[in-house]
């Protein structure tokens, strides 16, 4: 696999692959790579010739300068994760080479998406996820981006980029990949104690539970939230920081939750922040409550 540090360089590789009629996927991380970086990965590598991954960890999008220290980096261990996987590059660079201008430099402020929820909970966050990566597309020139539906409301925030710059990128979500007990992998995870771990479980249950009264016909936003924050605030060291329902695409609240609505909730395990969604009446994350009640 080949790295690349600077933005001429890997603009004059896509340019070359392009001209040549192959497609260019692309998938932007902040390394400390899991099986859901893979899953994307090979997503791209399915409709596209070429494949860039880029590993860049944004402090614009840092609103908590802790969680910007304490971020997990280790590019070796990514570089022999994406080897195996025939990645045709790994875009790696700079701080500088990403922000020539530092503080000073020019930034994309989100519209009214990015306003609720994580928005709200991280200030800036999104104007830096919103620079960065219309400075990744512009470095990468790809013909399609690959984002996780884990971070359900980035990949709207990038949508809505995409649509209103014009970019000439096929956005594409992909399913959020989770481990056996049903937490959604995140490179914070590697931050958890073994007790946090473990009562991680709380994020997955919390949507399991609130999707159970889904489907036994409570359709009252407020209360199915509530019933989720009940649940997750059950384990103990789990603060809840938001539940809420909300529309797929604007994530304007919902007041009676429909089916294809989006369950999305945030919580604090010591300093460690992790997030969640399902889509209200999908199903597939019944079984995690079953598997709760069955340990209780
Ligand atoms: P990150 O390195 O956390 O910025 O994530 C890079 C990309 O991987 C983002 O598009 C994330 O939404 C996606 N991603 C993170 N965790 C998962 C997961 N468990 N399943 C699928 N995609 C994920």
């Amino acid at each position: 696999v080949k790295v690349v540090e600077t933005i001429a360089e890997l603009q004059a590789l896509s340019r070359a692959w392009r001209a040549g009629g192959e497609t260019v996927g692309f998938v932007p991380t902040m390394g400390a790579l899991h099986e859901g970086h893979m899953s994307l990965v090979r997503a791209a590598q399915q409709r596209n010739a070429r494949v860039i991954v880029s590993i860049f960890v944004n402090p614009t999008q840092f609103n908590d300068r802790g969680d910007f220290r304490n971020y997990p980096r280790d590019f070796d261990a990514d570089l022999a994760l994406l080897r195996p996987l025939d990645v045709d590059v790994v875009f790696h660079p700079n701080l500088d080479e990403m922000y020539p201008a530092g503080d000073a430099g020019m930034r994309v402020r989100p519209g009214p998406v990015a306003e609720p929820l994580e928005g709200e909970h991280r200030p800036g966050h999104f104007e830096g996820v919103a620079t960065v990566v219309a400075r990744l597309f512009n470095a990468a020139l790809p013909d399609r981006a690959y984002f996780g539906q884990k971070d359900a409301q980035q990949v709207q925030v990038v949508r809505a980029l995409v649509r209103d710059l014009g970019f000439p990128v096929e956005v594409v979500a992909w399913p959020t990949v989770r481990e056996a007990d049903g937490l959604a992998m995140s490179s914070r995870n590697q931050r958890l104690t073994i007790e946090q771990r473990q009562k991680a479980v709380a994020l997955v249950h919390g949507l399991a539970v609130a999707q159970a009264a889904f489907s036994a016909g409570e359709r009252d936003a407020m209360t199915l939230a509530r019933q989720a924050a009940v649940a997750i605030d059950s384990f103990p060291g789990v603060a809840v920081e938001y539940v809420a329902i909300v529309q797929p695409d604007s994530f304007a609240g919902s007041t009676n939750a429909a089916v294809g609505d989006l369950l999305v909730l945030a919580v604090q395990l010591g300093d460690v922040r992790l997030i969640d969604n399902a889509v209200i009446g999908a199903g597939d994350l019944i079984r995690y409550r079953a598997l709760q009640l069955q340990e209780a």
